[in-house]
């Protein structure tokens, strides 16, 4: 019987990224404000998921305790420091949180015999965070999005009563509105020039483009030709945001996420 558990921890690093090789124009057309000189910094969030068997009499994957103290000694040499790709642990490489991912993956790995990791995500912020899963050397970057619309929830092949039924308040012929998050999932080797699976002005720019400056203060039924006969729910709209990304992101979008609501969440990552 296999069972995973997560355990949360924090710290605290200025970073920088660059490349030696490059023009200080170059690093600020790629890294944009990241590559400032004397850096900036953030409060990191770690989660680690492990994996293994349960050991019958005490009912643990792993002492947490044991879990937790790895995970000290992994992050001691990073809390509180500048990191930039001469730090000893960066390997040459910016310190993006797919370089850390993998870091902290490695310190945990080949540690015990019967547990074993089984994804590692940091947060760089509550908008930005990458995720190893020990997949040689793919890592998955996420970028959270924010835009807010309105919508009406109705269905052109159902009567008026039957709309009312089944959509209740969402039915109301002037609509209602949310501020959506979108979660766009994109993976890739990291590229060792950046430390990116995909340079973050490229991703901003074309989700932006794309979804976030279409639909951020617009009625979707009315505004949006791809709502004109299809209800803008929330499933349709990850389905949407999924096909006016996939041309742009080709294989690297791996999913779109709507978040509706803090209690409400939806995912769409292509047909299998
Ligand atoms: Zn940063
Ligand atoms: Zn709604």
């Amino acid at each position: 019987m296999i069972v995973y558990l997560t355990r949360q921890a924090r710290f605290s690093a200025g970073h920088r990224y660059f490349h030696p090789e490059w023009t200080e124009e170059e690093n600020l057309r790629r890294f944009g404000s990241c590559a400032r000189p004397h850096g900036h910094g953030h409060d990191y969030l770690v989660e680690a998921t492990v994996r293994g068997p349960l050991d019958a009499p005490v009912g643990m994957v792993i002492n947490i305790t044991e879990l937790k103290a790895a995970l000290q000694s992994a992050l001691e040499p990073l809390d509180g420091h500048f990191l930039d790709r001469r730090h000893p642990l960066m390997n040459d490489r910016n310190p993006t949180t797919e370089t850390l991912a993998r870091y902290v993956w490695s310190a945990l790995e080949g540690r015990w015999e019967t547990c074993f990791p089984h994804n590692v995500r940091i947060y760089e912020n509550p908008t930005l965070w990458s995720d190893y899963r020990g997949e040689e050397s793919v890592v998955y970057l996420t970028r959270r999005y924010e835009f807010s619309a309105a919508h009406r929830l109705h269905s052109p092949v159902l009567s008026d009563e039957e709309n009312r039924e089944v959509f209740g308040k969402c039915n109301h012929p002037n609509g209602h509105g949310h501020n959506y998050g979108l979660e766009v999932t994109v993976s890739g080797e990291a590229d060792p020039d950046t430390g990116m699976v995909m340079d973050l002005t490229r991703l901003d720019e074309v989700v932006h483009r794309q979804v976030v400056d279409r639909m951020d203060h617009r009625h979707l039924n009315y505004d949006l030709p791809e709502f004109e006969a299809l209800n803008p729910t929330s499933e349709n709209l990850a389905v949407v945001a999924w096909s006016l990304l996939k041309p742009e992101l080709g294989d690297s979008l791996v999913k779109v996420g709507i978040r509706e609501t803090d209690r409400n969440y939806f995912e769409f990552g292509g047909e299998e």
